[in-house]
């Protein structure tokens, strides 16, 4: 498998600021990569320095194998699709998508051609001639990509694609842009804030805290097995169950995360550290979220809805598969 992306102790201080702690990175080629994490955690800052538009303080950065600290952006196999787009408002679709062309001296019918066939590639055949303010956020958003693809970039460098977006078109983006990756074969890294839509795209992912990669896996190994605190929080809406309960319930002590979904719920009172009064119950459809307090320690279970939900105030048993506890050592 060949490494396409590849960071060793790379770090970038600002000032006072760390905003990438030693970062040791290696993306494969063909893959679709998401950096995940909260606000000011670095992952922007981790895009920028793979791109070239921030340089690391310190530490090796190689793309395809080619050391690339101080290389410039453009001559990196590079290409980044920024959140708010960045289109020419005064040009239209195709030239906006042909521009880099144009900068290449690429001869005008060849230009226009693949400029065409890249925004039939993005679903956006025939609407060359608009400029960007007569098209959708989500048309939009296409021809920043048709713009970014044009250019065969090995590597997609997407920062936040599809944030300005709303809730339903997000989702029918995120399988469209899935379905290209696939499909062209580049490597996809891309940046978001929304564990959803990492869990739903990505082949890996890695979580960001305080400028450090707190874990990297499949979504599968993220969400049920976190490494951490941190991850079990950001990434699912996971209980995460401190020492003491732990002990209590099943005898050996330690942190541990519990999938709510893991957790079967039966009427009235059973073993006194698993019986507790639901103090809350939200209706999401196929499933209802309830959140029993054991005294003092909150759980939440995912039931299917239906006549079956226990009523808030009434004193339920909670019971799980203890293999469906998923230990975590002492990391926060
Ligand atoms: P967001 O999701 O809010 O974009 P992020 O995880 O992408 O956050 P970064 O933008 O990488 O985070 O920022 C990491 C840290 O570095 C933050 O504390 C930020 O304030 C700081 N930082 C980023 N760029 C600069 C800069 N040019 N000058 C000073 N500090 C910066």
């Amino acid at each position: 498998m060949t490494t396409a992306v590849s960071l060793k102790a790379i770090t970038r201080r600002f000032g006072e600021v760390l905003a990438l702690d030693a970062i040791d990175l290696d993306i494969a080629e063909g893959e679709f990569f998401a950096m995940l994490g909260p606000s000011g955690s670095g992952k922007t800052t981790c895009l920028r320095v793979i791109a070239g538009f921030e340089q690391p303080s310190s530490g090796e950065l190689s793309i395809f194998g080619q050391r690339a600290e101080g290389v410039p952006p453009y001559k990196r196999n590079v290409n980044t699709v920024f959140q708010d787009y960045a289109l020419f408002p005064h040009l239209n679709v195709i030239d906006n998508v042909a521009y880099s062309l144009m900068l290449r001296k690429v001869p005008v019918a060849e230009r226009y051609s693949q400029a065409e066939a890249v925004l039939d590639m993005v679903k956006l055949a025939g609407y060359g001639m608009r400029r960007p303010g007569q098209l959708s956020g989500g048309q939009r958003q296409r021809v920043a990509l048709a713009r970014a693809l044009v250019n065969q970039p090995k590597v997609l460098l997407l920062d936040e694609p599809l944030g300005a977006l709303d809730l339903k078109l997000r989702e029918q983006m995120q399988e469209e842009l899935k379905s290209l990756q696939k499909r062209l074969g580049i490597t996809f890294i891309f940046v978001t804030h929304d564990q959803g839509e990492a869990m739903s795209m990505a082949d890996r992912i890695a979580v960001f805290n305080l400028g450090k990669i707190m874990q990297v896996g499949t979504p599968e190994e993220i969400y049920l097995k976190p490494a951490s605190r941190f991850v079990a929080d950001f990434v699912g809406s996971s209980n995460v169950l401190p020492p003491d309960f732990v002990a209590r319930t099943t005898g050996k002590a330690s942190w541990a995360s519990l999938r709510p979904e893991a957790i079967t719920v039966t009427a009235g009172a059973g073993q006194p550290d698993l019986t507790g009064t639901v103090v809350a119950r939200n209706y999401l459809g196929a499933t209802t979220r309830i959140t029993v307090d054991l005294g003092g320690q909150r759980l939440h279970a995912v039931l299917p809805s239906g006549a079956g939900v226990p009523l808030e105030g009434s004193v339920v048993t909670v019971d799980f598969d203890p293999s469906a506890l998923h230990r975590m050592d002492d990391t926060p």
